[in-house]
């Protein structure tokens, strides 16, 4: 079934308008008409079962008939990736969705590259992941910041899975070991890390300095296979 998610609230009978892509969508690519059903969500009140109320020029309007799912989160697990070329953030993001990051925390790093973030394309990537995967909240992406302010304003009880093409202990034994919770994986830019950011990462009292294997990995690569052992060590197979 269609999956659609949106900003509105949802509850027994409320009116839903989805944007006029969406709407598109709905009714040009899936060929939905009215009363065909598909199911929503906001990341809030859980998925429903909505029903295709008018197709009106400017848009559809959904009516939500019955909640199907309550809403669930996935795990506490932010990636902080620095800002690589547009294509491999955009993969990035997609992956991070489908591997249930809850957050995608853009970075600028010494020797970060910067290409230009859409952040509203993003946006729409991540939101089109989440549609497709089943999970019931959309990734938020923040706006590049720099590492330094990052490391700066680390939240209190959060832990830092540090992926260091330098090396470091094999992440799944590491990870296997590391308390569970709360926690961020960090992903460098194609120029590496410095070597005072490196020292930095490493004598922070929350980190993890992982290796992700002795090949030197891209970017997209990296986020991919570090959420992947994450997940196996520390994830959300239990829900
Ligand atoms: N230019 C660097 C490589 C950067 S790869 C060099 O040649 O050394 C981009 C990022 O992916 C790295 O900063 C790191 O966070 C991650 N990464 C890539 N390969 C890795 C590995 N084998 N182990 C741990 N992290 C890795």
């Amino acid at each position: 079934m269609i999956r659609l998610h949106v900003p509105q609230p949802l509850s027994a009978g409320a009116a839903v308008a989805p944007t006029l892509d969406q709407s598109r969508y709905l009714t040009q690519v899936m060929r939905l008409k009215t009363g065909d059903d598909l199911l929503v969500f906001n990341g809030q009140d859980g998925e429903w079962r909505c029903v295709v109320a008018e197709v009106l020029k400017k848009g559809v309007i959904l009516k939500a008939q019955e909640l199907v799912r309550p809403q669930t989160f996935g795990p506490d697990l932010d990636l902080i990736v620095a800002v690589v070329k547009k294509a491999r953030v955009e993969t990035i993001v997609e992956k991070a969705a489908e591997l249930g990051a809850r957050r995608v925390r853009l970075t600028l790093t010494q020797r970060t590259n910067t290409d230009r973030i859409r952040l509203d394309r993003l946006d729409a990537i991540a939101e089109e992941a989440a549609e497709q995967t089943g999970r019931l909240d959309v990734p938020v992406i923040d706006n590049p910041v720099k590492l330094s302010d990052i490391l700066d304003g680390w939240e209190d009880g959060r832990r830092l899975m540090f992926c260091d093409e330098t090396g470091g202990a094999p992440a799944l034994a590491a990870l296997n070991d590391a308390p569970k919770g709360p926690w961020a994986i960090l992903i460098g830019p194609e120029g590496g890390f410095s070597p005072e950011e490196r020292e930095r990462l490493r004598a922070l009292p929350f980190t993890t300095a992982v290796s992700l294997g002795p090949r030197i990995l891209r970017a997209d690569t990296a986020a991919i296979a570090a959420m992947t052992l994450w997940q196996a060590a520390a994830g959300d197979w239990e829900r």
